[in-house]
């Protein structure tokens, strides 16, 4: 075979193999200070030393090196909502009230498919700008909202999980679907997008509240009739929130428990937030390998609270890190991870670089149940990466001068970078965004 199908890149690189939480840290990763990316047709061939596997190349072979610079496996957002891309930094509100101001106004517009497509671009560029190469993205409850999601997606060769929002009843009129549309729509998205190239399908209730018993039961036998779509939701997020659905569901013990009265709970099924869970709630994410989707910058900004992330890596629940746009202030995982490392103090715990790093990367991708396709640097993975620039500011380069173990590097880029230290975003091994 000859080698114009082989793309090399040099530069520091770090993938992980596991949690560094759930073992010894240091067999958690592997880091290369000079290593070497091999890629073929598109997908992981090896990563290693450049010293070692340099020489194996061919004399003629290409090499696109990244001095001062780190390459990452693609961010992972494990929850985002792509129509509220133009309504972000929206001032003054909590949930309920945000929702009913900004957010059901805004996502009217999406049953025109050019708004749609149009938004759907702007999205798509901002994530990859920002390093995001996967996400779990909420579009609104028209179809003309997910298809043009999709077209895009596809166009661009990206690795995406969406679904039709299912709301039946407690928002605006023009927002809202019946139990059967709700189902024969998302029936023929199914059938239409799931497993279409690198896509996926979730079925998407926007929480309990503006679902009836009804859609939500009808919800329950769209997941049983298609068992390998994605359940993709909110969960525990705000407090006024959760005596709403305690009042709105009394038959239940809790708000998980409607979800799981459903049939809604899963392996990939993935609950936004999670904020105010008591322990047998965790316990019955765990049982049942549901998912959580951890929203630092959106917690802060809607002031829903302190997400309790030592408690769930105690109960052994998978989590993985979000930036819920338009509720989250940035598309960046990157001040995704400095707020949650606030939040974590706030609390009194501790969220380590190498943990933090593992959630954006390999923990999204197990978050996902993608783990067996991206989030690490595996041989046969779909090379989704990214190249970090250590200097993007004249701050960071200061800073980067006295880093020198690689857990301090890591820690200064959380903190002080952004959009600015993403110097390239690769998809499927091909260049998709260079700064
Ligand atoms: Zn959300």
């Amino acid at each position: 075979m000859g080698n114009n199908n082989l793309k090399v890149f040099r530069a520091e690189i770090l993938h992980f193999l596991d949690d560094p939480a759930a073992q010894e840290e240091n067999k958690s990763y592997q880091y290369f200070p000079d290593g070497i990316l091999i890629v073929k047709n598109g997908h992981v061939e090896t990563v290693g030393h450049f010293k070692e596997l340099g020489q194996t190349l061919p004399a003629d072979q290409k090499v696109v090196h990244y001095p001062d610079s780190l390459i990452l496996p693609g961010f992972v957002d494990c929850h985002v909502h792509y129509p509220q891309t133009e309504m972000v930094a929206a001032y003054g509100e909590q949930l309920l009230e945000w929702l009913e101001n900004y957010t059901f106004p805004t996502e009217r517009k999406f049953s025109d498919p050019d708004k749609a497509a149009g938004i759907a671009e702007i999205f798509l560029d901002e994530l990859l700008r920002n390093g995001t190469t996967t996400a779990l993205t909420i579009p609104t409850v028209h179809t003309e909202s997910v298809n043009a999601f999709f077209k895009a997606a596809e166009a661009r060769r990206m690795r995406m999980i969406c679904g039709k929002v299912l709301m039946d009843r407690n928002a605006p009129d023009y927002l809202l679907d019946t139990p059967e549309s709700g189902y024969q729509e998302s029936k023929q998205l199914i059938e239409q997008w799931h497993g279409k190239g690198r896509l996926r399908y979730a079925l998407t209730p926007r929480f309990a509240p503006t679902s009836s018993n009804e859609q939500l039961a009808k919800a329950g036998q769209l997941l049983r009739e298609h068992p390998d779509i994605y359940m993709h939701t909110h969960l525990a997020e705000n407090l006024a929130e959760i005596k709403w659905v305690e009042k709105l569901f009394p038959q239940c013990s809790g708000y998980l428990d409607v979800y799981n009265h459903f049939g809604l709970l899963g392996k990939r099924s993935i609950f936004a937030h999670c904020i105010h869970l008591n322990n047998e709630e965790f316990e019955l994410l765990h049982k049942t390998e549901s998912k959580i989707a951890f929203c630092p910058t959106s917690n802060l900004f809607l002031g829903s609270g302190l997400f309790n992330l030592s408690r769930a890596e105690a109960q052994k629940v998978t989590v993985g890190l979000a930036t819920d746009i338009g509720a989250g202030t940035s598309f960046s995982l990157l001040q995704t991870i400095h707020e949650a490392y606030k939040i974590q103090q706030l609390r009194g715990d501790q969220l380590s670089p190498l943990k933090s790093f593992y959630l954006a990367t390999l923990g999204g991708a197990r978050t996902l149940d993608l783990d067996s396709k991206i989030g690490n640097f595996e041989q046969g993975k779909e090379a989704d990466f990214i190249v970090l620039d250590y200097k993007s500011t004249p701050l960071s380069a200061l800073r980067s001068q006295s880093c020198t173990q690689l857990i301090d590097k890591l820690f200064a880029l959380a903190i002080l970078g952004d959009d600015r230290a993403i110097k390239a975003t690769y998809v499927l091994g091909e260049s998709a965004y260079l700064r």
